[in-house]
């Protein structure tokens, strides 16, 4: 079954061959078997249902949250001549998908999870031939999850109405406790949670306390020739590191919100061209940016959450080639994430106070940072990856559990 998966691979899309676990999800797609896949942003999650929709008898019917996106995934799609089409109230051709979903003529049909949940849309289903479920972004399904949408949790009905149709459930972002509810708000078994692709073995992790921020910022830069990003907590830090770091002579420039919108779209394209320059900005930054020889990104300040500092550093080498993340952070970062804490709505503050715990436990840390981050996502790492701060100079042993019980308790 795989063989001729992988045919259909190269000869539909033109990959060579699959990507980490994309054959394992495939393959259990193709046996019918209901699925969770975590993998990471950019690891090819489309290509899971994509492939198998191809070569299975029937459409495949895709939950996603955002017409935009969809609209994206529909083009590509359509550019490697797969059949599909999107039902949403953006689309004025409704009435022609609906006739090729029933003469069987779509091997995608993408919805809104809001349509998804109607009772005309579950007698459309019953009209024609399904062969599988994605339920793309699937975190929106959980409250625990960082972008909960209440329509995910009308998708369950209508799965179980198709009981016989596979399901394969994909995000990039989730904690155990997300995963777990998931599995349970989508039918899913436990068995069926399939996570992996998180290395980044190219980057090097170093994370230490912070004393003179700026200038250990100034350090960095003035040893690292390549483009970087420096991520700065708030937008006046932005500025007033660019304008630090500019006086060296270095090529830098801010991003964020507050800028003018012409403004920041033209740091950003400077920024993209260029072979050396620093971009000091908030999280703003980042989203969709392609700059694959990105040679280090820094962040001035504790990251959100162990998922931000993943997707924040991970916009580093994705040439491949090698790349530096290097986090500075202080007590007084833990004292402002307690006291957000406290403004988060009650039934999200165990899950948050448990993703901030899980961020003090990988500053803190005297073990191989990779591993630690691995093991968050759910992977079985090696026990030292010789490519972080930790495995290059081992520090002196101190206590990390009674230093995060310092900044963790209020
Ligand atoms: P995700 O949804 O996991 O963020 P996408 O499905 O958007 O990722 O895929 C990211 C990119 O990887 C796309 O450009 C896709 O064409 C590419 N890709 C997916 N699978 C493979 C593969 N096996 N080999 C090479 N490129 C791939
Ligand atoms: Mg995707």
């Amino acid at each position: 079954m795989l063989d001729t998966a992988r045919d259909a691979l190269r000869t539909i899309f033109g990959f060579p061959d699959f990507r980490g676990v994309q054959a394992q999800v495939v393959a259990r797609v193709l046996a019918g078997e209901r699925t969770l896949a975590v993998m990471p942003t950019g690891a090819g999650k489309s290509l899971t249902y994509q492939l198998p929709a191809t070569l299975m008898e029937g459409t495949c019917v895709v939950v996603s949250p955002l017409i935009a996106l969809m609209h994206d995934q529909l083009r590509a799609a359509e550019a490697v001549g797969i059949r599909a089409a999107t039902l949403t109230s953006a689309d004025s051709n409704r009435a022609d998908t609906i006739d090729r979903f029933r003469a069987g003529a779509l091997d995608l049909l993408y919805v809104a999870p809001e349509r998804a949940s109607g009772e005309g849309f579950r007698n459309l289903l019953s009209q024609a031939k399904l062969c599988l479920f994605a339920i793309d972004e699937a975190h929106c399904v959980s409250e625990w999850g960082h972008d909960f949408r209440p329509d995910y949790r009308l998708l369950r009905p209508l799965l179980d109405r198709f009981a016989d149709v596979p399901r394969l459930a994909l995000t990039a972002t989730a904690d155990a406790h997300t995963r777990a509810d998931i599995l349970d708000q989508l039918g899913i078994a436990p068995d069926g949670l399939i996570v992996a692709g998180f290395d980044r073995p190219n980057i090097r992790y170093a994370i230490t306390p912070r004393d003179n921020t700026t200038r250990q910022i100034a350090d960095l830069v003035a040893a690292q020739p390549g483009p970087g990003i420096v991520y700065a907590p708030t937008r006046a830090a932005t500025e007033k590191l660019a304008e630090m770091l500019g006086r060296g002579g270095r090529a830098v420039r801010a991003y964020h919100a507050g800028l003018d919108p012409a403004i920041r779209a033209g740091n950003q394209a400077a920024f993209v061209a260029s072979e050396d320059m620093v971009m000091v900005a908030t999280v703003a930054f980042g989203m969709g940016i392609d700059k694959p020889d990105v040679r280090f990104v820094a962040h001035a300040g504790l990251p959100k959450s162990i998922e931000a500092y993943y997707q924040e550093t991970g916009r580093a080498g994705r040439d491949g080639d090698p790349a530096e993340a290097h986090l500075f952070w202080g007590a007084d970062d833990f004292a402002r994430a307690r006291q957000r804490l406290g403004e988060v709505e009650p039934h999200r503050q165990a899950g948050e106070r448990q993703r901030l715990a899980a961020l003090a436990g990988l500053v803190e840390t005297a073990e191989c940072r990779r591993a630690i981050l691995l093991r968050y996502f759910g992977e079985t790492p090696p026990e030292a990856c010789g490519n972080c701060d930790n495995c290059l100079a081992p520090p002196a042993t101190v206590d990390a559990s009674v230093v995060a019980q310092k900044y963790l308790s209020a």
